[in-house]
Formats: C-alpha cells, sequence, structure tokens
C-alpha cells in the first residue's frame, strides 16, 4: 500500500493519520513539538491543569452529521461525558445581568423582561437562532464528491435559514447590535466574539449550542487528543515528536521527500500537510506555490482578518464558586498593547475539578487580540525578553483587580498561574499571526473553501482548519478525513469509515 506522510499531529493531522490507517496506508505523523495535539492541547503549571483550547465543540450531538465522524476518531464515543451547560454565556452590565439560555424559551422570557421595548427584535433574535440551528458542517464527505441528488438534498436541508443568511452575512456585530435599544442586549450582540466576524457567525454559534450540538466532552482539549492519537498508534500508526520540516523537495511537480531541522528526512508516496497554512507557503513550499484561494485570504487583510487572545489562568483559593460557565463584564479600563481594553471573557472550570488542586479552582481569563497586538507581542518578545513577561504580568495582575472588585468576595484569594499570548500559539504551533482559529467570517467576503490540494504539485495534499473559515476543532476533523477520501480516490481505492 502506499505510504502517507503527515506534517503536523493536531486534530487534523491525527485525523488524517486514522483514517489512512483505516484504509490500509502505511502513515508517519512528523511533529514539531514534544507532543502531538497542537492547538488543541493542555499543560500542567503550579498543581493546575491548563486547557488550552475547547470551549465548546460542534458536534455533540448524536442527531448532527459531524457526530459520526468524531466519535469514528475517538474524540467522542460511548465512553465519553458529554457536559452540556445550561447557558452559554452570562452578560453582566450596570447592575443587570442576562443569561444565554440553552433553553432558548426561557432566553425569549428572560430579554423580554430586560427590555421590553426590544419585543419585536427580540422575537426575531430567538426566531433565527432557531434557523440556524438547521445549519450543518458537511462532514460525510468532500463537497466535490456529492452527487448533485446529494448537493441538491444538503441544500434543500438549509433552504430556510439560507433566506436570511444572504442578510446576516453581510451584516456587523455592530451594525446589528444597535437593532436593539436596550445598552445590556447591545453588550450581548458584541461580548462573546471578535468585532470582525458577520453576525450569522454569532447566529450559527447559539443556533450551535442551542440544539446540543456544542457542549463539551469531559476531559477538555487533552482528552480528546489523548484518545485520537491512542487510536491512531492502536491501529499501527507512526508518530515522530519533535520532527520540524523545514522544506519538501519537489522535482517535476512531485514531492520527493520532507527535509526536517535536524538534517533527516522523510519519503512517501503521498505528503500531507496538516501544520498551519502559514507554515506551508511560508516554509515547506515557499510562496510560489500560493494559490488563488491562499493569496485571496492572506493578502486581503480587510475581508479576512485573523485573531487570536491574550489568556491568563487564575487560580482561585475557595473551591466552591458561583459563576457560569463564561462570564462578561466590563471593569477599570487597562493597557493591552498600547490600547484600552475593560472587558474579558470570564470562564470558570466548574465542571472539570480534577483542573485544579484540593480545595482550589480554576479561571481563564480570555482577551480578544488582533494582527496589530500580534506584532506588538512579537516585537516584544524578539527585542526585549523581560519586557515582554512584565507585559504579561502587568495584564494578568490588571484582570485580577477587574475580578476582585466584581466579585468582592474573591479578594486575596487569585493567583496567576499561567498567561499565554498570540506570540506563544506562533512559537509553538507556527500559527499564523498566532491565530489558532482560521480566517474570520467578516460582512465583506463570501465564505470559500479550498479543495485540499495543490494543482501544479500531484502529490502534496493540506489539511487542516485553514482550508475552511472560520476554523476551529470541527473544520480540523473533517479536512483530516476529507483529505483520506481524495487521496483514497486518487488511487482507486474504498475509503473506510
Ligand atoms: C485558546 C483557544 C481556544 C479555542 N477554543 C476552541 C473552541 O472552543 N472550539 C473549537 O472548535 N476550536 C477552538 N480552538 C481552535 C482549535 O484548537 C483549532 O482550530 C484546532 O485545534 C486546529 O487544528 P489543526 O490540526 O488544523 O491545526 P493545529 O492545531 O495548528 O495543528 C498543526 C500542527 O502542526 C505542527 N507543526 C507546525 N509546523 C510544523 C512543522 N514545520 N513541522 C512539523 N509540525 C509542524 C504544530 O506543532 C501543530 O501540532 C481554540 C484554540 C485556542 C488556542
Amino acid at each position: 500500500m502506499p505510504k502517507i506522510i503527515i506534517i503536523g499531529g493536531g486534530i487534523a493531522g491525527l485525523s488524517a493519520g486514522i483514517y489512512a490507517r483505516k484504509c490500509g496506508f502505511e502513515c508517519e505523523i512528523h511533529e514539531k513539538h514534544f507532543k502531538v495535539g497542537g492547538e488543541c492541547t493542555g499543560w500542567e503549571r503550579k498543581g493546575y491543569h491548563i486547557d488550552n483550547c475547547v470551549h465548546w465543540m460542534t458536534g455533540t450531538s448524536p442527531s448532527s452529521d459531524i457526530h459520526e465522524t468524531w466519535c469514528k476518531v475517538h474524540a467522542l464515543g460511548k465512553d465519553v461525558e458529554i457536559i452540556q451547560n445550561p447557558s452559554f454565556l452570562s452578560v453582566e452590565y450596570n447592575g443587570q445581568k442576562l443569561e444565554l439560555w440553552q433553553d432558548l424559551n426561557r432566553l425569549r422570557q428572560d430579554m423580554l423582561t430586560i427590555s421590553p421595548e426590544d419585543a419585536k427584535e427580540i422575537e426575531k433574535f430567538v426566531a433565527n437562532i432557531k434557523l440556524y440551528q438547521s445549519v450543518i458542517l458537511p462532514a460525510n464527505k468532500p463537497l466535490e464528491q456529492y452527487s448533485i441528488w446529494e448537493l441538491f438534498s444538503l441544500i434543500k436541508s438549509m433552504f430556510a435559514v439560507g433566506r436570511i443568511h444572504k442578510e446576516y452575512s453581510r451584516m456587523s456585530m455592530r451594525t446589528y447590535s444597535q437593532k436593539f435599544k436596550h445598552p445590556l442586549l447591545q453588550k450581548m450582540i458584541l461580548s462573546y466574539m471578535p468585532k470582525t466576524y458577520n453576525i450569522s457567525s454569532f447566529f450559527y454559534v447559539l443556533g450551535t449550542f442551542s440544539s446540543g450540538n456544542g457542549a463539551l466532552p469531559k476531559g477538555g482539549s487533552t482528552g480528546i487528543t489523548d484518545r485520537m492519537s491512542a487510536l491512531y498508534t492502536e491501529l499501527g500508526g507512526k508518530t515522530f515528536c519533535k520532527k520540524e520540516a523545514v522544506s519538501i523537495d519537489i522535482d517535476k511537480f512531485k514531492a520527493k521527500r520532507v527535509i526536517f531541522k535536524d538534517g533527516t528526512t522523510a519519503e512517501g508516496d503521498f505528503i500531507i500537510c496538516a501544520c498551519d497554512a502559514s507554515v506551508v507557503f511560508e516554509k515547506l513550499l515557499g510562496k510560489k506555490h500560493l494559490d488563488k484561494y491562499f493569496k485571496l485570504h492572506f493578502f486581503h487583510k480587510h475581508k479576512h482578518p485573523v485573531y487570536s487572545s491574550f489568556n491568563a489562568y487564575i487560580g482561585v483559593n475557595d473551591s466552591k464558586l458561583r459563576m457560569s460557565d463564561t462570564t462578561w463584564f466590563e471593569g477599570k479600563k487597562f493597557d493591552v498593547c498600547n490600547k484600552k481594553c475593560n472587558s474579558f471573557l470570564l470562564k470558570y472550570y466548574g465542571t472539570e475539578p480534577n483542573f485544579s488542586p484540593e480545595g482550589k479552582s480554576l479561571l481563564q481569563a480570555l482577551l480578544v487580540q488582533y494582527e496589530d497586538d500580534f506584532e506588538y507581542w512579537k516585537s516584544l518578545y524578539t527585542n526585549n525578553i523581560d519586557a515582554y513577561k512584565q507585559a504579561k504580568l502587568r495584564i494578568a495582575q490588571s484582570i485580577i483587580s477587574n475580578i476582585e472588585e466584581h466579585y468582592p468576595e474573591l479578594k486575596g484569594k487569585l493567583e496567576i498561574i499561567e498567561t499565554v499570548t498570540p506570540m506563544s500559539f506562533n512559537r509553538l504551533c507556527g500559527a499564523y499571526k498566532g491565530a489558532y482559529m482560521s480566517f474570520i467570517l467578516t460582512p465583506f467576503a463570501k465564505k470559500k473553501i479550498h479543495k485540499g490540494h495543490l494543482r501544479y504539485i500531484k502529490n502534496v495534499y493540506l489539511a487542516g482548519q485553514w482550508l475552511q473559515p472560520p476554523g476551529g476543532l470541527p473544520n480540523a476533523v473533517v479536512t483530516g478525513k476529507f483529505v483520506i477520501q481524495r487521496i483514497c480516490k486518487k488511487e482507486g481505492l474504498k475509503f473506510v469509515q
């Protein structure tokens, strides 16, 4: 059987590896880090477990298209407990609070109580969330392998949402927020997602959550990748860590071998680049291989921006907090990358008591960062590492002060455990501008999907979230599956689920 070399052992690389083995290919994953997982990872710090990634995972509902894929790669399964929080987000402003309940009747009622004068817009808001519950991420096979009838039935299943999607995919979050008169409802629209997204993305998130398809697997990010990695190994897949690919040798439109930083090489019949797209085109293949899709996305920043975050993990000397899973509130202004900031998302790991030592709890404050912020961190990291470290501590300290002011009962109980910047994601995973999701879906551009291979190099294929904006775990896992389906088709082999 042909041999496949996979560069990158994140969700996409692991998914590709598992399906490659199921289909009988010889397979090697080469990962630059000391362990697989990519952005979907975690580590231990001061007795706490730092969960780097998962806040919600599309595909937790057995009735969704993608659920089966998650189970086939053992990220989910009968042995994996699913945590369904009753509310997605708690938004607090001016002494008032709104919980985005999974129960849409409860959400509607609470919104009407807060702002009866917004009744008409509230009814529409809830109706839109219900319509977006029908939006599915095709996970069965790549779109080009759909028959006309399969395409027709896919389009038909999303017909109802299609009518409003056209309008909302062109509307900014800010424009939509202004449809509401009450400031708390306006803040709610703007609190969760980066401001450059279109509003349809927010409806998609709430539609997914409210339908029970956006819950959390117990054990968090490392739980997901440990199970996937174990299945891959069980199937006979080989993994090589601390193997940073630096280039791919191309001869007569065919990749001959992958060259690693330590001077070793690997050869295969197919090479799958499952690492960050910027690594592929800035390092492995070079810019001359950029195709139309990536030129469009990398060079039209206004239409296809990216984002990242500054994350502070805060230990609490108290094991019984009364907090929602995720909360947003405004506090005192503080400096972040030469800008003023007064809010962040605060996640409480109450459903994962094992992430903190006995008698303690863990919080994560997440502050959205844009491309200019990445440049700020990069410059500090490169030119003055002490200033970089001090900036991280100063921001984390300001976050603690704001938490203490908002929750006076926590005063004196908080401690900085870990800080992560966009530069961390760039250094550890090669993330383009520190972005750990793919290109943002803005109101200014149509969503496009990459076909997963390059026209002029016959045996190099791509996988990973950058092929399917806005990225995230579901797009990573399906592109890992799709790439093997494409190779099977090319080789005339039967794809094994
Ligand atoms: C803070 C945070 C919160 C998130 N929250 C969510 C969430 O709630 N829900 C959700 O769906 N998604 C979330 N994500 C996004 C999710 O983690 C990513 O979309 C997903 O893990 C991307 O997987 P990937 O395989 O495409 O890429 P990656 O995870 O980037 O994997 C690529 C791999 O390639 C390796 N690599 C890079 N260069 C080389 C090289 N030269 N040689 C060899 N190997 C190389 C990297 O080390 C990495 O392991 C979050 C991410 C972060 C960081």
